[in-house]
């Protein structure tokens, strides 16, 4: 492509609101532009990228027999209610109604659609095992748009679904799928890591998150210094008691299992702690360590109220909550209905003389000797409280998220925190949607048996900026040659000179001739500007034909080492293909 012809509207000053690196990055260098909040047009660089990202997902999704469709975006409500996604969606869901009163929702994934199609053509077990994709533009009303394609409201996505007759069929669809994922990454020549995922009410390993560690990422994940264990923190265990430390051992064990501290128990006392606001302020006014303070968060689970009991220097882990309930909604109650429940506002809340609340607590409360919680009266906490001898608790679980230094689930080695971008996301879904949708199959015997799902998917539009985020530096974006939208910039410093003019032309020529991309800088700019754009639009191999030429030397410059290396011109071609071979 000549690039005197090329839509490539690099720029010096971006909008404020572009806060990441990557965003600006791609701004600047005229890959896309921002049409409203969250909705983007790829211009023609990033079409390019895209198109290699999208090649390389084919591709492993054809090995392993994925199959490609493109289902609607538009799709009618009624699927959706069938399942009960029309309102657990909420406002998540772009919806819209045509000129007949019809609701639709255009679509934010396709598991209602997919199984709807795949109930009504498969009807038995010699049509299963089947891997179905498309790669697709999403909707989604992101409560917060931001940082450009990571968190869009149109994006593009990859989304596969694999149906199976029985477990073992799910699982080997699931690992397959796994590997595929390994296999993408891997070739976009990204840093990445498949960690742990919440599953929800599926519960178990199956269900990982591919993500680019980057200091941007909205997801924490804690993963091990000793071992390869690798969680999002929301789901991620917290053991307890600590690894290498029997239960019981040394203090008595409650309810909890949890080993209660060597404390012997002191009187329950009611005490005046006016105006406090915070664990920090309790625990300052009552000579406490914050490890010592009860907290008490109250939750509405489907509406009905629960309050979860976790230590004052720990943080509850709502999924975990949610989770343990099994319900689908779980919302902060508000003070009123706090004030309702308890008769006092939410710092003074505690579990002390509560009957019509269920309590849960973490298994850390039920070791607690001599803790302090909130007296259900304004300004006023206990101090002296024991679990067990004080209150009771329906039930003990992990409830609290992993805290930086927690001990490994697996070797009991401490957990670092990493930030992510979730890049990809796999998981089974079990029967969850062909219960609901009736896709069912018959066996051997004739039997009707429900088909078992997994659900796929790659952020696309995301991913691209994710590898920029990952790799760049102060001069510009540094593509991996996997993705580079061109293998080669050529610039001719000079096109009025016809030395140069002739060699860069002769050179693009047989560049092309190769079957590489090249993006020939013929433009009438200052050489400045032109090595100034080339190394913003970060194109791997950069080769320069400028004065020097006249003495038969032409230069290339590897983008990502600022390595830059004279060769003789005759030879600069073999030198150039060489290096491509290296780096494409
Ligand atoms: P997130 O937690 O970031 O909101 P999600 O878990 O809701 O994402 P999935 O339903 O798992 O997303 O969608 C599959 C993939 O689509 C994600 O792994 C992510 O890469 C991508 N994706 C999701 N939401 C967006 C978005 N708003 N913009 C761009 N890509 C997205
Ligand atoms: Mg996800």
């Amino acid at each position: 492509m000549r690039q005197s012809r090329a839509l490539i509207p690099t720029m010096r000053e971006v909008p404020a609101d572009a806060e990441v690196k990557s965003h600006r990055l791609l701004l600047r260098a005229g890959y896309i532009r921002q049409l409203a909040s969250g909705v983007y047009t790829y211009l023609p660089l990033a079409q390019r990228v895209l198109k290699k990202a999208m090649q390389i997902i084919r591709e492993e999704m054809d090995a392993i027999d994925g199959q490609e469709i493109t289902m609607p975006a538009l799709q009618p409500a009624e699927l959706w209610q069938a399942t009960g996604r029309w309102d657990d969606y909420g406002p998540l869901m772009m919806k819209l109604t045509d000129r007949h009163g019809r609701m639709f929702a255009l679509g934010p994934t396709h598991e209602e659609v997919i199984t709807a199609l795949v109930r009504d053509e498969v009807k038995s077990y010699k049509r299963l095992p089947l891997i179905l994709y498309q790669i697709q533009t999403k909707y989604r009303d992101e409560y917060r748009p931001r940082f450009g394609l990571l968190r869009g409201r149109e994006f593009l996505m990859k989304d596969a679904y694999s149906f199976d007759r029985d477990e073992e069929g799910l699982d080997r669809s699931y690992w397959a799928m796994y590997r595929a994922y390994m296999r993408i990454f891997e070739r976009m020549g990204i840093e990445f890591r498949a960690v742990e995922a919440d599953a929800g009410a599926i519960g178990g390993t199956h269900n990982h998150e591919f993500m680019v560690l980057a200091d941007v990422g909205e997801d924490t994940i804690a993963y091990c210094s000793a071992c390869d264990y690798a969680a999002n923190v929301e789901r991620a265990e917290v053991v307890f008691p600590p690894v290498g430390q029997a239960s019981g051992e040394g203090g008595a064990a409650d309810d909890s299992g949890a080993k209660m501290e060597d404390e012997p128990p002191a009187p329950l006392e009611r005490v005046a702690t006016p105006g406090i606001r915070t664990v920090a302020e309790q625990a300052a006014m009552l000579g406490l360590p914050t490890s010592k303070i009860i907290k008490n968060v109250v939750f509405l689970a489907d509406g009905e109220p629960v309050v979860v009991l976790v230590r004052g220097d720990h943080q509850v882990n709502e999924v975990k909550v949610k989770n343990a309930l099994g319900v689908r909604f779980l919302e902060m109650a508000d003070e009123s209905r706090i004030r309702a429940l308890f008769g006092a506002g939410p710092g003074f809340v505690g579990p002390i003389g509560v009957q019509n609340v269920r309590i849960i607590a973490d298994h850390a409360v039920g070791a607690l000797r001599n803790a302090s919680t909130g007296a259900n009266e304004d300004d006023r906490h206990y101090i002296g409280v024991n679990p067990g001898r004080d209150f009771t608790v329906h039930q003990y679980g992990d409830f609290r998220l992993v805290q930086e230094g927690d001990v490994c689930p697996r070797c009991g080695a401490p957990l670092h925190f990493a930030q992510g971008i979730e890049v990809g996301h796999v998981f089974k879904l079990g029967t969850k949607y062909s219960r609901a949708l009736g896709a069912v199959y018959l066996d051997e015997s004739g039997n009707q048996r429900e088909m078992l799902m997994g659900s796929y998917g790659i952020g696309v539009s995301r991913v691209i900026q994710a590898v920029v985020e990952q790799s760049h530096d102060e001069d510009g974006i540094i593509w991996p040659p996997a993705l580079a939208p061109f293998d080669v910039h050529l610039i001719v410093v000079n096109m009025a000179h016809d030395t140069q003019r002739h060699i860069a032309e002769g050179l693009y020529g047989a560049l092309l001739g190769d079957g590489y991309a090249v993006l020939f800088d013929d433009r009438q700019e200052r050489a400045g500007v032109k090595f100034k754009d080339a190394d913003l639009i970060g194109i791997p191999l950069q080769v320069i034909v400028g004065a020097a030429a006249e003495r038969g030397e032409i230069e290339v410059k590897i983008r990502r080492t600022k390595e830059k290396r004279t060769v003789p011109h005759p030879e600069a071609l073999e030198t150039i293909r060489a290096l491509l071979k290296e780096l494409v």
